[in-house]
């Protein structure tokens, strides 16, 4: 009989206890209130990998009592305390990053090996929190009064709710639980309901690093009951805070919602993001970043180069060492040896990147390379290069969060500029050249909330990663990611004169 990839996943598991089914409230693993359950499939092969509850508003309502029960004991504990067990996690993480890797290759499809390497990133955020947690300085300020003294006290926010996409189910967990615990936060986490297993065996790991019952709760549901857990967190008083990663439509539905008693909230949101390349660039730098940037993934990563901007000398040049190099890609499930990109993560995925890919050639654009469905089927898309974007296309607006790379050409350095922010997002700008004048310009005139210069990835536990315009509020990651999590206190001491 073939190998299922549940057969796969549990050959590969070190520890199978890792593989949680159920819901995480209080320290308990637990089912739906309703008994209802979905299943979670493999986007590869369209297998069924797991069967979890389906929760909704009530589950969540018992979520946010066991976060809010939590609180108290978890915000008052010394921050070595916390700290100590935030690092073991780290540990703990790292120790199962191939175990949990090959739990997330099952319900999100990415190569093991990008896997992995996603889960040992994901536990940076686990160590770097764990250590800017011990940072949460104060200040104390002069007074114009001689009887009094201004303290500033930073406190943690309380019960906070983390809502997280699909496309990096390990990291876009810790980078949000990671600083939410590390205030002294409580949380009540909503991972896509395509891939849970991940932040379910990532939670498992917080509990065996002692996280106290109720620090951390995972709820988890089907498609159609988003929209009744989000309601609840943010209608419900108790929760403070909602920190989403997701589309700029949910983003934008959430914030509305929480306007309603001025929740706080951080957003990181989808990007459109321009890949300029400079006649003076370094071309073999650029296309290793195009694959970086574009094709790891399978292209479905916020950060992705969706609009190819590339001047108008090197363009010959660059197009056909980008489309040699795609040619080269491997497409294959995540667990076969050698594969670089795997499916996109379900039907609607595929759909969009035929849609935008089918709106370019309507307009005149040129497949180099790709632009089909993959033999493989399923949900899987060759690494396709198309040239021929303009500003009219679909593909210039939406960010199409799939294999294709699609060129633009330009002439003058301002022309890059002013097509570059022709967009309502402001995510990240990658821009090839060697020219340190240039690079200052560029960087300064893109209106993104981060600028790559001779690199295609951009992201890090100690860096300020997010978004201007529509891309999103906030930041996650450094010591700027804490703040995100913190109240300020001012304290006016007065009677201080004798
Ligand atoms: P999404 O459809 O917005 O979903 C994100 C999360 O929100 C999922 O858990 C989703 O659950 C949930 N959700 C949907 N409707 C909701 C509602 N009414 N209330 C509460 N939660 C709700 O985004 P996605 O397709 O999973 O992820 C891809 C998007 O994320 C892309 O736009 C990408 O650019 C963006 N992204 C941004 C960053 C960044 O750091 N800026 C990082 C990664 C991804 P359901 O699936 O059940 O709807």
């Amino acid at each position: 009989m073939a190998a299922t990839t549940l057969s796969r996943l549990t050959e590969r598991l070190a520890d199978p206890s890792l593989l949680r089914a159920t819901g995480c409230i209080g320290g308990e693993w637990v089912g739906a209130v309703s008994g209802a359950t979905y299943d979670v499939l493999d986007p590869a092969t369209g297998e069924v990998v797991a069967t979890l509850p389906r929760m909704v508003a009530a589950d969540t309502r018992v979520a946010i009592e066991a976060a809010a029960a939590a609180l108290p004991g978890w915000r008052s504990m010394l921050t070595t305390a916390r700290a100590r067990i935030l690092r073991r996690w780290a540990d703990l993480v790292r120790e199962h990053a191939d175990d949990i890797g090959s739990i997330e290759t099952a319900e999100q499809g990415k190569p093991v090996t990008e896997a992995i390497d996603e889960v040992r990133y994901s536990a940076g955020f686990l160590d770097w929190f764990a250590e800017e947690g011990r940072r949460v300085y104060g200040d104390v300020i002069p007074s114009t009064s001689a009887d009094t003294r201004i303290v500033v006290l930073k406190q943690p926010v309380g019960v906070t709710a983390g809502i997280t996409p699909w496309n990096l189910p390990a990291a876009m967990v810790t980078r949000k639980v990671a600083p939410a615990l590390a205030a002294g936060n409580t949380m009540v986490l909503k991972p896509a309901p395509f891939t849970p297993l991940t932040a379910l065996a990532i939670a498992e790991l917080g509990i065996r690093a002692g996280l106290p019952p109720g620090v951390l709760n995972v709820v988890v549901g089907d498609v159609e009951d988003a929209a009744a857990i989000g309601a609840e967190l943010t209608s419900n008083r108790t929760v403070r805070k909602i920190g989403f990663t997701g589309s700029t439509a949910v983003g934008k539905l959430l914030l509305a919602q929480s306007a309603a008693q001025v929740k706080r909230v951080s957003l990181e949101l989808g990007g459109n993001s321009p890949f300029i390349v400079f006649d003076d660039a370094d071309l073999q730098t650029a296309v290793d970043s195009l694959m970086a940037s574009k094709f790891r993934n399978a292209g479905q990563l916020c950060t992705a180069a969706n609009r190819l901007l590339v001047q108008t000398g090197i363009l010959d040049d660059f197009v056909a060492a980008a489309a040699e190099r795609a040619g080269r890609l491997v497409v294959g499930h995540g667990y076969d040896d050698g594969t670089e990109i795997g499916p996109l993560i379900n039907s609607a995925g595929l759909a969009k990147v035929e849609r935008h890919v089918g709106d370019l050639l309507d307009r005149g654009g040129t497949v180099v390379i790709g632009g089909h469905r993959h033999d493989l089927g399923h949900t899987f898309f060759e690494p396709t290069v198309v040239t021929g974007l303009d500003p009219a296309a679909v593909m210039w607006r939406e960010e199409t969060f799939g294999p294709v790379a699609a060129i633009t050409p330009f002439g003058d350095e301002q022309e890059a500029i002013d097509l570059a922010n022709d967009t309502d997002f402001g995510l990240v700008g990658f821009v090839f050249t060697r020219d340190l004048g240039r690079t200052w310009r560029v960087s300064e005139a893109l209106e993104t909330g981060m600028v790559a210069v001779n690199t295609g990835r951009v992201s890090g536990e100690m860096a300020p990663f997010g978004g201007v315009k529509e891309s999103g509020l906030g930041r996650e990651g450094s010591k700027y990611g804490l703040e995100d999590w913190l109240e300020i206190k001012y304290m006016n001491l007065g009677g201080i004169s004798r």
